[in-house]
């Protein structure tokens, strides 16, 4: 049973990526950087008019403050806001106590631009993880009605690779919350990431596709989240001095993202993050329960 299928993106600016963490980025790039983020987030925008879809944008709090118009744009064009962090740390780097405020900095801003509640919440790279478990009461005690931060796949940054692969209740220590985890294709025995990043850019098509329509099958509440990020869209952008392999797990299909988008829209229905939660609410669908903090 599919609840929705949602193409979730994630708005920072290019150097804030976890491969780039500590290079030496210098202040014209940034700047670069940051009306590049906004031109491919506009272009978005855009595709996303033209399919007549409706979306889920986690966005980093700082841009709010650096671009209040293009996150009340977003918000007023039908789509969802939901928190990308402050400014994109992981959540390795936090306290319970740190990380609580980093929440409310973000989810405030995002807030005051757009006049409207922020429900949900997306991990810089995904970085709620068995270690980083107390983040489940922390967003619970925050008042976000989801999050969409464990990816349950074996990877070297990310992932909790036996976490339920349909949407869930995280247990925390002393709270819940609802998790829509990003889509995954189980195959031998393993669960492949198919739901965005080198997945969506570097195999055909046809991966992305099966895991969407193996979802829509699902005989349990299902969510197929996908996710992208604005810098994937922008073939020409400066590249960052990554090492080899990070640079072309980076940079690696770039040109075709548009176009497999739009195929994409065309061939799946669309909802946003909320709407999925809402429906999965109202349904009463007993959901599976799993402790993390
Ligand atoms: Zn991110």
């Amino acid at each position: 049973m599919i609840v929705a299928n949602v193409a979730s993106f994630d708005v920072e600016e290019h150097h804030r990526i976890e491969a780039a963490v500590g290079l030496p980025v210098s202040a014209e790039l940034r700047t670069d950087y940051a009306a590049r983020m906004e031109a491919a987030t506009r272009h978005l925008l855009d595709q996303l008019a033209a399919a007549q879809v409706t979306a889920t944008f986690y966005v980093v709090g700082e841009i709010a403050r650096s671009h209040p118009k293009l996150v009340r744009d977003i918000h007023e064009a039908g789509h969802e806001v939901g928190s990308h962090s402050w400014d994109h740390r992981r959540v390795h780097r936090f306290s319970p106590g740190s990380f609580r405020d980093d929440l409310r900095t973000s989810k405030d801003a995002l807030e005051q631009v757009t006049g409207s509640a922020v429900f949900g919440f997306r991990a810089p790279t995904f970085s709620v993880m068995r270690e980083t478990g107390w983040a489940i009461d922390v967003l619970a005690e925050c008042g976000f009605e989801y999050d969409s931060s464990i990816f349950p796949v074996r990877h070297d940054r990310y992932g909790i690779p036996d976490a339920p692969r349909v949407p869930f209740i995280a247990l925390g220590r002393e709270r819940e919350i609802l998790e829509l985890p990003p889509l995954t294709y189980r195959i031998a025995g393993m669960n492949l990431p198919v739901a965005g990043g080198g997945y969506f850019r570097l195999f055909p098509l046809f991966v992305m596709r099966a895991g969407l329509r193996r979802a829509a099958r699902s005989a349990v509440p299902q969510v197929g989240m996908l996710y992208f990020h604005p810098w994937e869209f922008d073939p020409d952008q400066p590249k960052l001095p990554l090492k080899r392999l990070a640079r072309w797990r980076t940079y690696i299909g770039v040109r075709k993202t548009t176009a497999r988008l739009a195929r994409l829209l065309g061939e799946f229905p669309f909802r946003r993050a909320i709407d999925a939660v809402r429906d999965l609410k109202a349904s009463g669908a007993e959901l599976p329960r799993f402790k993390i903090g």
